[in-house]
């Protein structure tokens, strides 16, 4: 037997519990590395947020990664929604980037998220962005990648 369990997430995207529904005893209304709320059923069509992948007498060692998006409405989850808004608010305020430049860049975070056909794209601009940008946009959208970026993008980018 086989299923997907539930996941208990912090709003900023601390994984709590990949297993919530097997293990109660993991429960907690609030993150303890941030403090912020948990959830554990998607905001917007309250579906259970997907765990891991359990599959009756195997161990998963691979760490698991809280969805990005979710698996039933396609929404974007609050952590997600987060980084993006956050990486783009820093990349507007850069200094040595175009307006023009910016907006390409912004327009491909998400495809830096997930791998979709427009990852390859992604990571071009965020290389010529860490080479041309201002020295804290370089950092933060970096950071951006090492906390959020999928395996593909962390592979392209060396993180
Ligand atoms: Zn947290
Ligand atoms: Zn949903």
């Amino acid at each position: 037997m086989s299923h997907y369990r539930q996941a208990l997430i912090c709003l900023n995207g601390h994984c709590i519990s990949y297993s919530i529904d097997d293990h109660p005893e993991h429960n907690a209304p609030f993150c303890s590395k941030c403090g912020a709320e948990t959830i554990r059923v998607c905001p917007n069509c309250q579906t259970k947020i997907r765990g891991d992948y359990y599959v009756e007498g195997y161990t998963d060692f691979r760490e698991f990664k809280p969805p990005a998006y979710c698996h039933n409405c396609g929404k974007p989850f609050p952590w997600t929604e987060k980084a993006l808004t956050c990486a783009k608010e820093l990349i507007y305020e850069d200094e040595q980037l175009t307006n023009q430049q910016k907006e390409d860049l912004i327009n491909v975070l998400p495809d830096v998220i997930v791998e979709t056909p427009r990852t390859n794209l992604a990571v071009i601009r965020i290389k010529k962005c860490l080479l041309i940008a201002g020295k804290y946009t370089a950092e933060g959208v970096r950071q951006f990648s090492i906390d959020f970026a999928c395996e593909l993008a962390k592979k392209q980018l060396g993180l």
